[in-house]
């Protein structure tokens, strides 16, 4: 599986050929958005640059490679606004680009090491001094794949280049996996963990809560105001209260991970909620804690860590998880009291948020089998040596985050 990660690196000294190449591809961008816009839906790549490289590389000057970068930048952007306005979550309109980032191609038009960045510009190949952060030092160690990346100018004026990486990660094949860990995310707290041995961690006991009830709070009362500086406050507020929970989710899934490390876990099962951000379907658990969005990037950093650490992460389908009885498999509305799992067929009783991890780590679990009894995984130690090969046929690949 692979790793992927950007660095941010701080150029040291700038000058004008990085300003100008930046307008000037702006510019280019600029020109391909309107091409796009008039056409009225989406352009390939390819298309898009047999329509503007002429005019990219003979009336603004630009390299070829800067030229093909923008038709495939702008392409893209205009095929996510695309996405959004079949979702009636926007409307079709021309996409203004501003001069703050330029995306370079490894190898093509930028070069890197610890030291230095060559990037192409209007005046040719130039070469910056980057600073040199301890921390960045690991990704220069040659086992680090660069891929396309951005230079960006910060607000602070200065220029940034974010270098997006990426490495393979090995992790054990799930057909010789045997230990596993389901992990129920949610408002209670923000993970709940247990393992095929039953050992299981509690995390982040209502700090969503605490954290959504101070700033509704805040918010009712800013709201009731209704002044323009209200408004502007309200905005900083729900920014912070953004930042504080990304902090939770930091911490939570460090320490999660770190749990299952210390378990010797194979493969973390969790449930995909994609379907809830498309609004599609809408599970009780979510429609008093309509801010999913929390819990998606919590799944996301555990999916991070786990995955540096060599675990692999699978994403089950969450139906039923939390009206199912852990012991009996029995499936009602019924068997819930609150916070507590009480099951009508057998009385077992035990904490909900525990009971829904429970059956996340069977569905994780029979998702192997399931694999086995197609044939389609070979048995564990048949051989030892089908590694990488066996996986991929196995399809089951982790879905890659998006
Ligand atoms: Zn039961």
């Amino acid at each position: 599986m692979n790793l992927t990660k950007t660095v941010v690196l701080k150029l040291k000294e700038t000058d004008d050929s990085i300003q100008e190449t930046m307008e000037r591809y702006t510019e280019g961008m600029n020109f391909a958005s309107k091409v796009v816009y008039e056409n009225g839906e989406p352009l390939s790549a390819n298309r898009l640059q047999k329509l503007t490289y002429k005019h990219l590389r003979e009336n603004l000057d630009l390299p070829s490679q800067m030229s093909c970068n923008v038709a495939r930048q702008v392409s893209g952007t205009y095929k996510a606004l695309q996405k959004q306005v079949e979702k009636e979550n926007s409307e079709w309109q021309k996409i203004e680009f501003s001069p703050t980032n330029i995306k370079f191609s490894y190898g093509r038009d930028y070069k890197i090491n610890k030291e230095k960045l060559s990037i192409t510009t209007l005046d040719g190949r130039k070469k910056y001094e980057i600073t040199n952060y301890e921390y960045a030092e690991q990704f220069f160690s040659g086992e680090w794949k660069y891929l396309a990346s951005e230079l960006v100018k910060h607000k602070d004026g200065e220029y940034y280049f974010h270098l997006t990486c990426e490495k393979e990660v090995e992790e054990k094949p799930i057909e010789k996996s045997s230990n596993f860990m389901g992990i129920d995310v949610g408002i209670n707290f923000l993970a709940v963990g247990t393992t095929t041995d039953k050992n299981q961690t509690f995390l982040g006991k209502g700090v969503a809560k605490d954290l959504r009830k101070t700033y509704k709070k805040m918010r009712q009362r800013l709201q009731s105001k209704g002044t323009f500086s209200a408004y502007k406050r309200l905005k900083a507020l729900s920014e912070k209260e953004k930042r504080l929970m990304k902090q939770l989710n930091h911490k939570v899934s460090k320490e999660i991970v770190k749990f299952a490390k210390e378990e010797g876990v194979d493969v973390i099962g969790m449930e995909d909620l994609t379907d809830i951000r498309d609004g599609t379907r809408v599970r009780k658990k979510d429609r008093y804690n309509h801010e999913s969005w929390a819990f998606r990037q919590l799944q996301k950093f555990i999916e991070y860590k786990a995955v540096e650490k060599g675990i692999r992460v699978e994403y089950i389908d969450p139906e039923n998880t939390s009206k199912t009885c852990s012991r009996c498999g029995h499936i009602s509305r019924n068997n819930r009291e609150g916070l507590n799992f009480v099951c009508e067929e057998c009385g077992y009783e035990l904490h909900a948020d525990l009971n829904g991890a429970r059956n996340i780590e069977h569905k994780v679990r029979d998702f192997r089998h399931d694999l086995e009894s197609q044939g389609s995984c070979q048995p564990p130690d048949v051989d030892g040596v089908e590694t990488t090969s066996a996986t991929a046929s196995c399809g089951a690949e982790p879905q890659a985050s998006s």
